[in-house]
């Protein structure tokens, strides 16, 4: 059986790993707060003692870490992945990053003699928990195909999109949106109780209409009941709008939109809602 190594047990990677484990697969975890081990022990997983450990150890690793600084640093480095992969062995990183980090983390893996697959998924905290990320993969094929069943456990579909840097941009694509729709969503239900509106209203009207989505429906009921309880950290998703303008920039691609998004997640930040879930830009907003 193959046996699978999980690196970074934040709120998507401990729920990944918990279902590897449920599914009865060989895991290893790690994390770099090593008491984040503790219930993955519990269930059965093994413990590794570093990234390099846990690549050595493992035929498939996987990483979902918070951001490139994050995935760089578990990938290089004498504790790293790279310096415990050996031949053949593969590395999937489903951490959010940029196409330039990714093709890094590539090079530095593929110079170790290993296999590397990017795979950012798309979908929060309570899909990762059920088993219905969408996983975007692109790279090493072969990889691919040999972490089919381990995709069939964390998500509803793997597409697999080619050259290494497409998985990265598309999950940039669907954030940067995300991300835009949140704002303005934002700006709409303030404006909107600030006329005098009632709130529940406005999302009964929103979810008759052609505007309806599963976000909106979901964050507008945290956001009516002030319940921030964080799913997706709001300092994340700054990160992946900095990444899409950016992207943006290197492209030449004028995205408007999405950097005044960017500006209202940022000062998000800088009112101390970093760790609190995204629909905290509400109250920036208001
Ligand atoms: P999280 O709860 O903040 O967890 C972050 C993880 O990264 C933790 O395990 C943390 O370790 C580790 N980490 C951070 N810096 C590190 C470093 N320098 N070296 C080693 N480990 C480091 O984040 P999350 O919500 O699980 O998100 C993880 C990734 O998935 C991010 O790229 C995010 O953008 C993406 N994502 C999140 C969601 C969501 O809804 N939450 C959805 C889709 C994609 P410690 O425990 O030691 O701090």
């Amino acid at each position: 059986m193959t046996s699978f190594g999980f690196l970074g047990l934040g709120i998507m990677g401990k729920a990944m790993a918990v279902n590897l484990v449920k599914a009865g697969f060989d895991v290893t975890v790690w994390n770099r707060n090593p008491e984040k081990t503790t219930e993955l022990v519990a269930l059965g997983a093994k413990q590794g003692t570093t990234p390099k450990d846990v690549a050595a150890q493992c035929d498939i690793t996987f990483a979902m870490v918070s951001d490139p600084a994050a995935a760089l640093a578990i990938c290089q480095g004498p504790d790293g992945v790279a310096a415990g992969i050996g031949e053949g062995r593969g590395y999937i990183d489903m951490s959010t990053v940029d196409d330039t980090t990714s093709t890094l983390i590539a090079q530095t893996i593929a110079q170790a003699g290993g296999r590397f697959l990017e795979a950012p998924v798309s979908g929060t905290k309570k899909p990762a928990e059920d088993g219905t990320l969408i996983i975007l993969a692109a790279g090493d094929k072969s990889l691919y195909d040999d972490a089919l069943p381990a995709f069939d456990v964390m998500g509803k579909m793997a597409p697999y999109l080619g050259e290494i840097g497409q998985g990265a941009n598309m999950k940039l694509v669907v954030n940067m949106m995300m991300g835009g729709m949140l704002s303005i969503f934002s700006e709409g239900m303030s404006l909107g109780q600030k006329a005098g509106l009632q709130g529940e209203q406005i999302l009964e009207v929103i979810a008759a209409g052609a505007i309806t989505n599963p976000m909106f429906t979901g964050k507008g009921a945290m956001l009516l009941a002030e319940n921030y309880t964080t799913s997706f950290p709001l300092k994340h998703m700054q990160k992946d709008m900095r990444l899409a303008v950016a992207l943006g920039d290197k492209l030449d691609l004028p995205l408007p939109t999405a950097a005044i998004a960017n500006e209202s997640f940022k000062q998000a930040i800088k009112a101390g809602y970093a760790d609190e879930d995204i629909v905290a830009i509400y109250k920036v907003v208001k």
